[in-house]
Formats: structure tokens, sequence, C-alpha cells
């Protein structure tokens, strides 16, 4: 490979995200798909990943041996289950690969398991790989601290009818950094119901759910006199994998430790 390609192995790769990310990865020179992974049993074994995607021939036929799928790698990056992950951080740990993480709802073993093998590779693993939350939260963290405690923050969101968990952990993580920015513990400030209750002010995190909505999320903050709004709209799939590629190709090389979206956009 030539030493200004990154190599990915991506796991998960006939899924909504996995094929967004093989089409991500055929737009960009830099970056080349090196192998794909699915589940044992799933019918795209052996298929081309990127003519399943539509990407044209990847010459990368989908396997369920993540080991043999991570091996050359330099980056493997996992969109599969949570009960995939474990398998992904062991590969790219065997391998001495770099490992992006954008699978949500992961456990508290596997948040355990990423801290380990963040001491021997570079790891990124974010519920939101978008760079326009990224940036969000950037500026989100000035306005709460330049606006200062006159103005309360309350974080709103919007997705389609079949989302699950509610509210959205990138909702959760903007109160998170809204907390951190007043200087308030984040476990005791934020309130995601709030039904009859009054008393301190907190940050309130509130979700709606409906139609086909890809993702919206507004920060308020408003004082007794103005009020600033920030808003992110997601308009597909597609920013989540050119986010994605984009963190891979920063990893790729990287010293072991842990990374976020804003070290990928040299925010931090
Ligand atoms: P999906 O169900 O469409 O795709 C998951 C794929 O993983 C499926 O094709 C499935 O067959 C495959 N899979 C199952 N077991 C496997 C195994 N053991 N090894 C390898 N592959 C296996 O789901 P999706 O919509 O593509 O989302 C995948 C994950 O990415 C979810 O956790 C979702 O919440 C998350 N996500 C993250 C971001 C982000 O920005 N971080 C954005 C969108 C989605």
């Amino acid at each position: 490979m030539s030493e200004k390609t990154v190599g990915v192995t991506l796991v998960g790769a006939a899924g909504r995200m996995g094929l967004e990310i093989v089409r991500a990865v055929a737009a960009r020179p830099d970056v080349r798909l090196i192998g794909a992974v699915e589940r044992a049993g799933c019918d795209h074994i052996g298929a081309d990943a990127g003519r399943l995607a539509g990407a044209g021939d990847a010459g990368v036929a989908i396997s369920s041996d993540i080991e043999a799928a991570a091996d050359g790698a330099d980056v493997v990056v996992d969109f599969g289950p949570p009960e995939a992950t474990l398998g992904a951080i062991r590969a790219a740990e065997g391998a001495g690969a770099a490992l992006l993480v954008g699978t949500t709802g992961l456990d508290a073993r596997d948040a355990e398991a990423i801290d380990r093998a963040a001491r021997r590779i570079a790891v990124l693993s974010a519920s939101n790989l978008s760079v326009g939350i990224a940036v969000m939260h950037d500026i989100l963290r000035r306005a709460v601290s330049s606006l200062g405690e006159g103005f309360d923050v309350e974080i709103v969101e919007m997705h389609h009818r079949g989302k699950a968990d509610a509210p959205s952990g990138t909702a959760l993580d903007l109160a998170r950094t809204a907390a951190d920015a007043r200087g308030w513990d984040a476990g005791e400030s934020i309130a995601t119901a709030r039904a009859g209750v009054r008393g301190a002010r907190e940050i309130g995190v509130l979700g709606a759910r409906g139609g086909g909505v890809f993702g919206e999320h507004t920060a308020i903050l408003a004082s007794d006199h103005e009020r600033l709004e920030i808003t992110h709209r997601a308009a597909s799939r597609t920013l989540f994998a050119q986010g994605a590629v984009r963190a891979a190709s920063f990893l790729a090389g990287k010293p072991a430790g842990r990374y976020t979206m804003m070290d990928v956009l040299g925010l931090d």
C-alpha cells in the first residue's frame, strides 16, 4: 500500500452506516478499504463490499473473520452492533491498528475495554461523528462561559419516529458540555424529565419524535432579555460517514491514547 493511503477495515459493512462509509471511502483518494466484516451467516458474506454499496468494485470480499480482515489495517472502524464491539477492539489491538468506534449503546464493559485499548493504540469513540456537531460543542462551550449564569440553557432535539432512545446521546453530550462550561456537575445538573418539578435551575434535555427527521439539535441560551439558539440539522446519514472517514484518516499512525472529534478538527 502507498505510504499516503490509510487502510481501513470496516465492521458492519453491509449495515446502513457501513454502506455509507464504503461510499465515503471510495470518494477519497487518501483512504482505502482493505477489509470488510459482517456477522457470520449474513447473506452478503463473500460479496464485494464496494459493489454492494454501489461504489464500484473495491476488491474486498465481505468476511466474518475479523482478525484476518484487520490484518494490515491502519484503522479498524466499528459500525456494527454493540455485541461486535469487543471483537473490533481486540482485532484492532491485535493488528496494532487505530480504532474508531461509531457504534452506540455500548455498556460499561465495552467502555472499560475501550479505555484499556487506548493505552496501546489510538482510539476515538463517539456517538456522533458529525463535524458540525463537533463545532457546535465548541460554540456552545464558549457561549455558556461568555454569557454566564444569567442565561438558562436547554437542549431540544428531534429525531425520526423509529429512534428508540430519548433524549438522544448527542443531546446529552451537548448538555454535558454546557454543564462543564458552567462548572456544574453534569450528574446533578441535567434534567431529562421535568413534569411537576420546580426548583433550582438545571440544564433541561427534551426529545421530540416524529416523521423521518435524521436528527436536529438546538441549544437554547435564554436570559430575561435575549435568547441565543444554536441549531444543527442532519440532512442524511452521509455526514456521519464523512466525519467517520475524516476521523479514521486523522487517527492513522497517531500514538496510543483517547481522541475526540474536537481533536480531529483541531478545536482542542
Ligand atoms: P445496521 O443495523 O444497519 O448495521 C449494523 C450492521 O452490523 C448490520 O449489517 C449487521 O449485520 C452487522 N453485524 C451484526 N453483527 C455483526 C458482527 N458480529 N460483526 C460484524 N458485523 C455485524 O445499523 P446502522 O444504522 O448502520 O448503525 C450501526 C451503529 O452505528 C449503531 O450503533 C448506530 O447507533 C451507530 N451510529 C453512529 C453514528 C455516529 O456518528 N457515531 C451515526 C449513525 C449511527
